[in-house]
């Protein structure tokens, strides 16, 4: 009696066609009742054919065929049209077809009564209250055992009471157990339907996800490739294996990783397999901004490629890689610097012809009127800082500073460069102390590291307050030569501190003022220090000042 086999009234599964659902409920009650009528059957044949002393044959065959009749009607009528309540009518209708044939088998043919269990079944199984099914069942199987019994002529003997006894005790037994136990089997299939609901929703979410996120990663201009933790693809959108292609040997329409065409920045060192920014992304190295071109060299892209490692409850689980073709913008970039380069490299003939002849000029300063000197000073002063932003901007071009460490002693070149930054310091209404000892000796490009010093104590002099002071301090220890430049001037925003060794760098707050700059002294300076091997790093609070760090490493005495 799986599912409400014996229950017309049963819950159908929300997700099937009406139609179907109207078949289902049909067969059902169909079936059951032919469950009956084939016991019903058997028990009559066998009932006649062994036992001739049944009470009644004919009442006996009647009830055979109130059943038959039930089925019939079960068979043709109309059950999509008919309130499910009235489906109750065929058990109960049955059970006065199992009473008469019970009535008419009397005592010879007791078993006849175990019958009325298809009904008690039926009702117990369908949606009404156990309270009902039982109630039901009591009083049927009183009507169709006991009242035969008490209206019968022949007294009562102990013997005779047992079966109807037994027999109501059984059937409300059954009826009891087989509604509590539809009931749970009816709970149950309510809750599968609403977890199967449930899941057809988040299946559906999950693909109204996909889609969207098929359609973003195909929108978007940039190359995407999600790869797994043992290094398959799992996801690459239009654009990147577009690219992928792109960076195919010629020829090779489905080259792997190794056989793709990667060269560094300056697209031509092939970058070795290993080292290729998506093998680092799979060993799970996350990758900000590293520049490559692909491709063949008339083709070639430049690619800015980031990427970010997953991980699975702290293990990881793959890495997403983004391509972002950044070719305009570094053929713009390119040209930007190219363009600076050559007019640089204009300037400076005509400039040193200026300052030659401005020399020259003041030379005679005794013969000519104090204005006319202190206006071709202005001049010489303003062509020699000219000079000084074209000879910065090609060597920033040129991309290193030569520097030549020599055995010198810092001391003396800290002490120049406090002494020539003090004269703008008090112009300034700032106060400068040199603590670095007057006496200093290491490794150093002594002019290289003059320019270094000087930049940072021109930033501590102009980004400085009325009032402000400025301290220079040295020192040799384990780690090599150290030189501070601290001020108490404006101070750095924190989001900026990383900016202020960008070219042309400029705070934001520095732009808008008079103070002079063009944002490449940080620059210079980090790279006269790069070039001797050292780093410079920066500590500023903004309103307090700023405290710059050079450390260039000695060799070993
Ligand atoms: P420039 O001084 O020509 O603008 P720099 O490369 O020397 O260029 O400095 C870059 C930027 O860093 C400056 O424009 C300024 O905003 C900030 N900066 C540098 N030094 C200091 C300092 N000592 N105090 C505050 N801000 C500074």
């Amino acid at each position: 009696m799986g599912e409400s086999g014996l229950a017309p009234g049963g819950g159908t599964p929300a997700d099937s066609g009406r139609s179907g659902r109207r078949a289902r409920h049909r067969r059902r009650i169909i079936f059951s009742e032919l469950a009956l009528t084939i016991t019903f059957t058997l028990a009559m044949v066998l009932g006649v054919a062994e036992r001739g002393d049944l009470a009644s044959t004919a009442i006996f065959l009647s009830g055979w065929l109130l059943n038959l009749l039930v089925l019939a009607l079960c068979c043709v009528l109309p059950w999509s049209r008919i309130p499910s309540r009235w489906v109750i009518l065929v058990p109960l209708v049955d059970f006065v077809a199992v009473g008469l044939s019970r009535a008419a088998a009397g005592e010879a043919l007791g078993g006849v009564g175990l019958l009325a269990a298809f009904p008690v079944v039926w009702i117990a199984a369908s949606r009404v209250r156990t309270g009902t099914a039982v109630a039901v069942t009591i009083a049927a199987s009183l009507a169709i055992i006991w009242l035969p019994l008490v209206l019968r002529p022949e007294p009562l003997t102990a013997d005779a009471l047992i079966d109807p006894i037994l027999l109501p005790i059984m059937l409300t037994g059954m009826a009891w157990f087989v509604s509590a136990l539809s009931k749970d089997n009816r709970r149950r299939q309510e809750a599968l339907r609403v977890s199967q609901a449930a899941l057809r929703e988040s299946v559906e979410a999950g693909r109204i996800r996909e889609r969207l996120l098929n359609t973003v990663l195909d929108t978007v201009s940039v190359g995407l490739l999600a790869v797994d933790a043992d290094g398959n693809d799992i996801l690459m959108n239009a654009r990147q294996r577009r690219d992928h292609l792109a960076a195919a040997p010629v020829g090779n329409d489905d080259p792997n990783e190794a056989e793709l065409l990667i060269f560094g920045p300056d697209r031509v060192t092939p970058i070795p397999p290993e080292e290729r920014p998506v093998l680092r992304a799979i060993r799970g190295e996350d990758l900000e901004g590293v520049q490559i071109w692909l491709g063949p060299p008339r083709s070639q892209r430049a690619f800015s490629i980031s990427s970010r490692s997953m991980h699975d409850d702290g293990a990881y689980a793959g890495t997403v890689v983004s391509f972002n073709d950044v070719t305009e913008l570094v053929l713009a970039l390119q040209a930007k610097d190219d363009f600076l380069s050559n007019v640089s490299h204009e300037f400076r003939t005509p400039l040193t012809s200026i300052l030659g002849y401005l020399e020259l000029t003041l030379e005679l300063r005794d013969s000519l009127p104090g204005d006319v000197v202190h206006h071709l000073e202005v001049a010489r002063r303003n062509a020699e800082r000219l000079e000084q932003l074209v000879e910065d901007l090609l060597a920033i071009n040129a991309g290193t500073f030569e520097v030549n460490p020599v055995a010198t002693d810092v001391g003396r070149i800290l002490a120049e460069a406090a002494s020539s930054a003090s004269v703008r310091a008090t112009r300034s209404g700032l106060h400068l102390v040199n603590r670095a000892p007057s006496s200093l000796p290491a490794v150093a490009d002594p002019v290289r590291l003059a320019q270094a010093v000087d930049n940072l104590l021109t930033n501590a002099v102009k980004y400085n307050r009325r009032g402000g002071s400025i301290t220079l301090d040295a020192s040799l220890n384990g780690d090599g030569l150290t030189v501070a430049v601290e001020d108490t001037g404006i101070g750095i925003e924190a989001e900026e501190l990383h900016h202020v060794f960008d070219r042309f760098f400029r705070s934001p707050s520095v732009r808008t003022t008079a103070v002079p700059g063009v944002g490449l002294g940080l620059l210079i300076t980090k790279s006269i220090v790069g070039e001797h091997g050292g780093s410079i790093t920066v500590r500023s609070e903004p309103g307090q000042g700023t405290c710059f760090t050079i450390l260039i490493p000695q060799p070993p005495r």
